[in-house]
């Protein structure tokens, strides 16, 4: 068995007072609300920092999406409450092939993947979860394959056009779909989340990606905070875990 991969250190200012988490909210131009509640809630939020982890955008095949007018919306967001507070990404399985160029121009700090957050004392480990879904092999496979770097230069080096047709191709045949995303029935393996934990001396993990929000134990002493998906569009989703000296708290997003 690997063992649990080093994690990335951050460590939150004393005088922060809030740190909000959220993922999984899939933005497109197809789910305006989701967008205007995303928007509204970094523009609003008392937070001192937004850490995102993973799936901010239904799909990123490349920074030139970023010219794109709903991305470009995005982007303006994101650069308008990165000048007021810290918004850190950590990439999902469906925007991590963002770059540098959208990076700079949002005003985000990346968040790696796993990410050992110390603030206040508290030790969390926050990750965007599928790289813990040891079970779905398929998808393993599928994740080692996109990640790997000389894979993403190749791609990356096809016309935009062209990466859009694939990514719909992958959107339209099921198969593909559930090879692309994991099996939505697969959940994070514990054990490999403890030895996630057990390297990061922390004995809390946040993640998000399997859209089943929710929070407790995952072994002794060790328990997870898994974070709501974004959905005001086909339905009514949308949750903020946030993290104060107090603790952890689920709320409403702000607007
Ligand atoms: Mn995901």
């Amino acid at each position: 068995m690997a063992g649990a991969p080093a994690a990335f250190d951050f460590v939150a200012p004393a005088h922060w007072r809030a740190i909000d988490f959220i993922s999984d909210l899939h933005l497109g131009a197809a789910l305006p609300r989701t967008f205007d509640a995303c928007a509204a809630h970094l523009r609003t939020t008392p937070a001192d920092a937004v850490f995102i982890l993973g799936d901010l955008f239904e799909l990123w095949v490349g920074d030139e999406m970023r010219e794109r007018a709903f991305e470009r919306r995005c982007v303006d967001a994101l650069a308008g409450a990165a000048r007021r507070l810290t918004i850190g990404f950590m990439a999902g399985n469906r925007d991590f092939l963002v770059g540098a160029d959208l990076m700079c121009d949002s005003g985000m700090i990346r968040l790696p993947d796993p990410t050992r957050l110390d603030a206040w004392g508290r030790v969390v480990l926050l990750s965007h979860g599928d790289a813990l879904c040891l079970a779905d092999r398929d998808y393993q496979a599928f994740r080692r394959q996109v990640r790997d770097a000389a894979w993403q230069s190749a791609f990356l080096a096809r016309p935009l056009a062209e990466r859009l047709a694939v990514a719909a191709e992958v959107r339209s045949a099921s198969a593909a779909r559930q090879r692309f995303d994991g099996d939505a029935a697969a959940d994070i393996d514990r054990d490999e989340a403890a030895r996630w934990l057990a390297a990061a001396g922390a004995s809390t993990l946040v993640h998000g990606h399997t859209h089943r929000p929710g929070s407790e134990p995952v072994g002794p002493g060790l328990q997870r905070h898994v974070l709501s998906d974004w959905d005001l569009d086909r339905g009514l989703r949308a949750e903020v875990l946030r993290l104060t000296r107090d603790g952890f708290e689920r709320i409403a997003p702000a607007s």
